[in-house]
This record gives C-alpha cells, structure tokens and sequence, in this order.
C-alpha cells in the first residue's frame, strides 16, 4: 500500500481503465493492470493504489462514472459552488475519451455530454421559479498560451449561419489574459463567451471547438495533443422569492431576488507521457517541457489542497506557477469541488507511464 485509507476530501481521484485498443491487440500486448475485486484498488507490478473510485477492467462499469463522479457536482453548480473534472493521463489513455471533447469519432458519449443532458433536464425543472443564463466558453492552453477555440475568426472556416447564439468575436482581438477581480473571481479577458438557451447550442458549441483544438502528431498518437482543452460551463441564476408581506399587507421587498453565479471547467489535459518518449525534434520538446509545467503545477496545488495538515496551516498554493493553475484557481480548491480522472490502458508496453500515472493520482489524494 502507498497510501492511507480514503479520508474526505476537497478532492476526489477516480482512475479509468480503458480496454486494450485495436493497435495494443496487434503488438501482441498483455494486460499488466488489475483491480482488487469490491475495491477501488489498482495493482501495477508490485505496486498498489486505492482512489475513491476505479472504472473498468474488473472495477466499477464506467457507465456509473458520471453519476458518481460527476452528477454531484453539477448538483452543487445549482447551488452556487464552482467545480473541475479533470482528465489526467498520457497520450492515447481514454482521456478525450472520457470527457467527451472529441467528436471525431461521431460519437457522443463522454461526461460533457452528459453534463449538457443533466444540466438541461435540471433547469426544465426549476424555469417556473428561477431564471437561467448560461454561457459556454471553450479554450486550450498551448504553450502556455491561452487560444480561443470559439473565436471563428481564428479557425478561417466561419459560419455564421449554423444558429450559434449571442457570439461576439472582435476582429483583431488582443490574446486572452487571466484576470482576478477584487473578489477573487478569475475571469478571460478576450475570450468569446457563447450565450445558450438550448443543449443543441451547448453542443454545437463543444463540437466547433473540438473541431479546432491543435493537436500534434507523434510516434504515440498521431492525433496526440499536448494542449490542455478547457471546457467551462457558467451557470447565473436569478431565483424569484416570494415577497415578504408586513401584516397590513403591504410588500417590504418585492425585489426579493436571490442571484447565483458558478462554473463548472470540463479539462482535457495535455498528454502526461515524459517528452522524451515522444521521440520528437527541438520544437516538440519545447512544447513538451510547457506542458509538463503546466502538469507539474497542477499536481503541486491539488496535493496542496489535498493535505489537511497543510491546508490548517495555510501553506501557500502555488496557482500562479501556470496558467492551467492560474485560470482554475477559484473553481479548485476553497469551496470547489474537483475529480481528477486518471486515464491508464492496461497495456504492458505502457506499464511506466501506467505507474507515472498512477502516482500522479495518488499525490493528489
Ligand atoms: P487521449 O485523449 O488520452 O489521447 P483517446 O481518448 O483519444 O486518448 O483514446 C485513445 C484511443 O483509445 C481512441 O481510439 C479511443 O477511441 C480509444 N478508447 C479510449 N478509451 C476507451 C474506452 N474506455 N473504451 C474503448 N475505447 C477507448
Ligand atoms: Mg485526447
């Protein structure tokens, strides 16, 4: 055992075990990653893991991810608590897979898709008495650069027609900057935040971005991305209360509103695999060493976050050593909820990034 039993958390670990792929079957691979039966326990070599949940491959049916992991949490959007999923994991692991931020399978499963569905069923629900405003913004992180994936302009096949609402893209617009207000909210300056009233909207939205994230070839993957891909979700509510009466009948407040605000970032996070096993030239690498520091600080706040001891004696979280830090700040942490999923493929050729992965996951619980 590396670690303690599951003590309550800011932080929740899932991992998720895709089944051999159709390329691992050809070279012969063996499944190299077993779970302990009725725990979520996960055994590599001589190594063991216990997370809060594991899916697949002899744990939990992966159908039961989403209400497990991540139901909750678009629960509490409703009640005004900001959230992150988090899909951790090297190249080719499951990771676009899970969340759901590619369409280039035509497929649509995957927990974004069904964030939209439980998202869009909840506010039918609760319309009689609360009005909702919804925005979308989609970005990724290379380089540590922020690129916005909704800003047509940037993607040079604009179509105004296809029904996307409220979309306000300047031309010429200076790039993205992470900007704190005095509250403490993290707020894209330059980044286009797409107004939407229906799931088909919302949709459309994660398709077009997913349509234009950057993605790199590699001897790994050749449609390997070494970007962090940010989908978020901001949900304002302003709830109509009854007015309160004075006993001759008389209103005190007829303004008796009550407002909301909170987001829900759907992150699909750059390959986790050492630069050096992509076998690529100068400028790969480059991007490599950008993404691992983005990789690198995530784990240092999520463990941060994740150690009492710690957080009792207010040690510092380092956000500000990324920008995936730095614009997840105040929906990780705090009064945030955050899963990370970690996505591993049971394949032995994979068994070291498998292991990386696993202890990733395991500094963060
Ligand atoms: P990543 O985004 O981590 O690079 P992908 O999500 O693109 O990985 O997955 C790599 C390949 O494995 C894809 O062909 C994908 O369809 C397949 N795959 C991933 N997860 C699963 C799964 N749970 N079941 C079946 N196939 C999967
Ligand atoms: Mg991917």
């Amino acid at each position: 055992m590396e670690n303690g039993s599951a003590e309550d958390c800011c932080v929740k670990v899932a991992v998720h075990i895709r089944p051999l792929i159709g390329d691992e079957r050809l070279q012969g691979c063996k499944d190299c990653v077993t779970v302990v039966p009725g725990k979520p326990q996960v055994q590599i070599g001589t190594h063991s893991f216990t997370f809060d949940y594991v899916y697949g491959s002899g744990g939990s049916p992966p159908s039961a991810m989403f209400e497990e992991c991540v139901a909750p949490l678009v629960d509490g959007l409703f009640q005004g608590y900001n959230a992150t999923v988090l899909a951790y994991g090297q190249t080719g692991s499951g990771k676009t897979y899970t969340m759901g931020t590619g369409f280039r399978d035509g497929c649509q499963t995957g927990l974004i898709p069904q964030v939209m569905n439980v998202l869009f069923e909840k506010i039918e629900t609760l319309k009689q008495q609360t009005e909702f405003q919804i925005r979308v913004s989609f970005i990724e992180i290379l380089k540590e650069e922020v690129r916005d994936l909704l800003d047509l302009s940037s993607v040079g096949k604009a179509d105004a027609s296809n029904g996307h609402a409220g979309r306000a893209t300047l031309p010429g617009k200076p790039p993205v900057q992470i900007r704190e207000t005095s509250s403490g909210v993290i707020t894209l300056a330059g980044t286009t935040e797409v107004d939407v009233r229906t799931q088909k909207e919302m949709a459309s939205c994660l398709e077009q971005g997913s349509l234009s994230r950057a993605t790199g070839s590699t001897n790994m993957n050749n449609q390997s991305s070494r970007s962090h891909a940010i989908f978020t979700i901001t949900l304002e509510q302003i709830r109509k209360l009854d007015p309160v009466f004075n006993t001759d009948g008389t209103t005190i407040d007829d303004m008796n509103e009550d407002y909301l605000c909170a987001k829900l970032h759907l992150v699909d996070l750059a390959g986790s695999e050492r630069a050096k096993r992509t076998g690529s030239d100068g400028l790969r690498f480059k991007e490599g060493v950008h993404i691992n520091k983005g990789l690198l600080a995530l784990g240092n706040v999520i463990s941060a976050l994740g150690d009492e001891k710690k957080r009792k004696e207010g040690v510092h979280v380092p956000y500000r050593d990324s920008k995936l830090t730095r614009l997840l700040q105040d929906s990780l942490g705090g009064n945030s909820r955050t899963v990370m999923i970690a996505c591993i493929s049971p394949a032995d050729i994979n068994a070291e990034e498998t292991l990386n992965t696993l202890k990733y996951a395991n500094r963060a619980r």
